[in-house]
């Protein structure tokens, strides 16, 4: 095993470091167009789709290069290379796996300029888990699919221009995963209806989408008829190894560590305290864990294999990390942990009350943890089904 860095690499993350160095003030001095600058920067560099072909825009760099990429701007708690979240993350990936070269010259370029939103219309009222049971239907009509029903819980509705859809083109299937198809769809299609749905935190990031009539051309099937599914557990394994992302847990860790220097437990600095300590240590043997568990999806990609079940495992270890994390900090900052963004006694400006608060989307997000229990069971230590 070999984790050294090549000259190269290592130039690369110095390369990275001074443009961040040159580009990111401190976020108090950001001001209105900073975004809008930094996303022109960073394609420009080509560091958004890093490793995807020139041909469809992509900076057609190196999986290590890439990996050393996100490592720095997590260190830096940079922004996003873009504001297509999941565009980025699991639509375009999807796209340039399954697509045809005219979808990936139609929607790559955009998902790299931050031109489009998309969100992802699998989960429906009572098949979210059972994803595989989904009753959304799209029946072929000449180059069309006509689309009715309803998904739920679906992120980022309200204000998406595309949908990642998946709908049932046959009922009459021996196993559920057959006779699922993924569309893309437009959602100003004629027939697409978004209410939105607020959180108990009073957040309405997500909504309810219903389609009736919704008419899809045949050209916007992303992969075979009836094959779906296998662009599906794809996405979802894309989308797993995003929630599961471990880069930005260090710079999380870091900001509890200063957390723990600024705080006192019975009138001593809390880091005297053998309990904090330990707390900070199991957090720092986790992270590190999820670190070299990433590095074995790192190794698969570089092999040519795509990512799949494995990435079950960090997901389910951030979600609980992530919280333990954030309830710790809340309780070592005692009576202002109740306190959220917008109050001047906020700790850290109400992140780690956010974060302890914000816990269904990281842990329910994605596929809930008994879901990831059982993928890691049967399909990685083949242990018979439930
Ligand atoms: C913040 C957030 C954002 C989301 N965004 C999206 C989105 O953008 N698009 C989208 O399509 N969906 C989205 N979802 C929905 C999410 O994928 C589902 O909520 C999730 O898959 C669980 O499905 P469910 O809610 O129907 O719960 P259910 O499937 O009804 O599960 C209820 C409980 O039963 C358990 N359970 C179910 N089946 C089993 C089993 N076989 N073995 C053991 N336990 C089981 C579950 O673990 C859970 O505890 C989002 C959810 C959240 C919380």
């Amino acid at each position: 095993m070999d984790f050294d860095f090549t000259p190269h690499e290592q130039a690369f993350r110095a390369e990275v470091r001074s443009f961040l160095k040159a580009n990111l003030p401190p976020p108090k001095e950001r001001g209105a167009g900073f975004l809008k600058n930094w996303l022109a920067k960073v394609r420009a560099k080509g560091w958004v789709g890093f490793s995807w072909p020139k041909e469809y825009g992509g900076g057609e760099g190196s999986l290590i290069e890439q990996a050393i990429l996100k490592e720095e701007m997590a260190l830096a708690a940079a922004p996003p290379l873009g504001t297509s979240f999941m565009g980025l993350a699991w639509v375009g990936p999807g796209i340039m796996r399954y697509g045809t070269d005219e979808q990936k010259r139609r929607f790559i370029p955009d998902i790299l300029d931050s031109k489009v939103n998309w969100c992802t219309g699998y989960s429906e009222p009572n098949h979210g888990s059972d994803l595989a049971a989904i009753q959304t239907k799209a029946d072929r009509i000449g180059d069309n699919y006509v689309v009715n029903g309803q998904k739920i819980w679906t992120t980022g509705a309200a204000w998406a221009d595309w949908i990642i859809l998946l709908a049932r083109t046959q009922f009459d299937v021996e196993r559920k995963h057959d006779g699922i198809t993924c569309l893309l769809v437009p959602m100003h299609s004629p027939g697409i209806e978004v209410r939105p749905i607020e959180n108990m935190a009073g957040d309405r990031n997500f909504a309810e989408v219903f389609f009736t009539d919704v008419s899809v051309p045949v050209a916007n099937r992303l992969g075979e008829e009836g094959k779906g599914w296998a662009v599906t557990i794809s996405a979802l394994a894309n989308e797993r190894s995003s929630i599961g992302e471990v880069t930005q847990m260090f710079a999380r860790l870091d900001a509890l560590k200063e957390l723990v220097r600024n705080s006192k437990r019975r009138g001593q600095p809390a880091g005297q305290d053998s309990s904090v300590r330990r707390r900070i240590a199991e957090f720092e043997t986790k992270i590190a864990a999820m670190k070299y568990n990433g590095l074995r999806y790192l190794t698969k990609q570089l092999r040519g294999e795509p990512l799949s079940s494995e990435t079950s495992v960090n997901k389910l270890h951030r979600a609980s990390l992530e919280i333990d994390m954030a309830d710790f900090a809340v309780e070592l900052t005692g009576r202002a942990g109740l306190l959220s963004r917008g109050s001047e006694q906020a700790v850290a400006g109400g992140s780690w009350t956010k974060s302890a608060l914000g816990w269904p989307s990281v842990v329910i997000g994605g596929g809930t943890p008994n879901i990831q229990r059982n993928i890691i069971a049967e399909r990685i230590l083949g242990l018979p089904k439930d």
